[in-house]
């Protein structure tokens, strides 16, 4: 599973970096993708945010 996040859409509400901090991160104005390549463990809490985004700026796939 690959996932990422649209510079142009995040608000930096930080919702998913406090949430799974490994696999994002703050970068100097928007959430930044540490692993493209999502950890098999990882995998339904990178979904679960996505879905929890209000700027719906994670993208899946
Ligand atoms: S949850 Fe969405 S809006 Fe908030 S920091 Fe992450 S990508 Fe940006």
């Amino acid at each position: 599973m690959k996932v990422r996040v649209d510079p142009e859409l995040c608000t930096a509400c930080m919702l998913c970096t406090d949430t799974v901090p490994e696999v994002f991160e703050m970068g100097d104005d928007v959430a930044e993708v540490k692993t493209p390549n999502v950890p098999a463990e990882f995998e339904d809490a990178v979904r679960e945010v996505a879905g929890e985004c209000v700027a719906d700026a994670i993208f899946v796939e």
